[in-house]
């Protein structure tokens, strides 16, 4: 089977959403990939189809119910062997890295969280690895899983035409991307740099790249220790 993002949602109309569009969209056609939004409510077996309760302690919000959780996981692993996330700020940074293991596998289910999230046994007793797509909060897991299955579905096999190749994301893809410039050469007042124009592929590759190292050791210091890190692994010799 293509790849698949199978998603436990109480929102499961939000699917796909922008990924039936562009890219992403066309290779879902092209049944590159599958995307299955599964409503977590078909696990609440209870008489009002309860998917969240008080918190225990007390406080705002409400949590969402371990057993519906879990039966929702349970469902969603028969017959898909791969990793289980729930998206959750709490979670270890999403990275490339991830992303590209994630890619390369058979593809993710990935559990939405709503309210002040599930409870905690459920992350425990079912193991599930906990993502977070950035330093802020987001309403539900939804738009969170939306990032991470675009981010997955470009790197599959065929999904991106010719013109936008993955070459130079071996070590390069630690760094900032160098800027990009169009038609017309100059535009109010300013000139796309000169060495872009010379047709020169040499010169050209190593303005870009002293541009993408120049971006990163200002923007992102994390992201340029690694570099130099993996850069100088890369360097050593075989023997
Ligand atoms: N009470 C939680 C806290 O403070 O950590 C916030 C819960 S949030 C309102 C509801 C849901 O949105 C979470 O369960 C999670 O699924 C999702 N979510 C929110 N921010 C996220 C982020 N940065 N990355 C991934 N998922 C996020």
């Amino acid at each position: 089977a293509p790849w698949t993002a199978r998603v436990l949602t109480l929102f499961p109309e939000m699917f796909p959403g922008p990924l039936g569009h562009s890219l992403a969209g066309r290779a879902l056609e092209r049944d590159l990939w599958r995307l299955e939004a599964r409503d977590i409510r078909a696990h609440a077996l209870d008489r009002h189809h309860m998917v969240d309760d008080t918190p225990a302690g007390g406080g705002p919000g409400m949590v969402m119910k371990p057993d519906v959780i879990a039966a929702a996981v349970d469902a969603a692993r028969a017959g898909l062997a791969a990793p289980t996330l729930y998206l959750s700020p709490r979670g270890k940074p999403l990275a490339q890295d991830r992303v590209r293991e994630l890619a390369e596998g058979p593809g993710v289910i990935l559990l939405c969280g709503r309210f002040e999230g599930v409870d905690q046994r459920v992350i425990d007793g079912r193991q599930l690895e906990e993502v977070s797509i950035g330093d802020f909060v987001l309403s539900g897991g939804e738009p969170a899983a939306l990032c991470l299955i675009d981010a997955a579905v470009r790197l599959i096999p065929g999904v991106m035409g010719a013109a936008e190749t993955l070459a130079e994301e071996s070590f390069t893809g630690d760094l900032l991307e160098y800027p990009h410039y169009t038609r017309p050469q100059e535009w109010e007042g300013r000139r796309v740099p000169e060495v872009l124009l010379s047709g020169h592929h040499g010169r050209i590759h190593s303005w870009r790249r002293e541009e993408a190292e120049r971006l990163t050791r200002e923007r992102r210091p994390d992201l340029w220790s690694r570099y130099l890190a993996r850069k100088g692994q890369g360097m050593r010799s075989p023997d």
